[in-house]
């Protein structure tokens, strides 16, 4: 689980995850504003989009049907949501994307 930069106190699993998706929320403990580290951010999003383009590609291939590559897609988010906390790390300033 990610750490705050300001005070050190371990995020919790809800709070790392939301801060997943917001990209920015406040600290529970001492209130200062994290921001995602970015380049962590765009391995998140390659480890994200990368599994979603072979399921499309090998659902074509192998002619999943749609209930499947659905069930597989389903799957495959809820194990993202329980990875996803572990790869956030914080800073304490926005830093560009690029
Ligand atoms: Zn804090």
């Amino acid at each position: 689980m990610p750490y705050c930069e300001n005070c050190g106190t371990e995020w919790n699993w809800g709070d790392s995850l939301k801060i997943g998706f917001t990209n920015n929320r406040k600290c529970s403990n001492c209130g200062d504003r994290q921001y995602v580290v970015p380049d962590n951010r765009l391995r998140t999003y390659l480890l994200t989009m990368l599994p979603l383009i072979i399921l499309i590609t090998a659902s074509n291939y192998f002619d999943f049907s749609t209930q499947l590559t659905i069930a597989i897609a389903a799957v495959f988010f809820i194990i993202m949501m329980g990875v996803l906390p572990y790869t956030v790390k914080l800073s304490n300033k926005q830093k560009p994307l690029w």
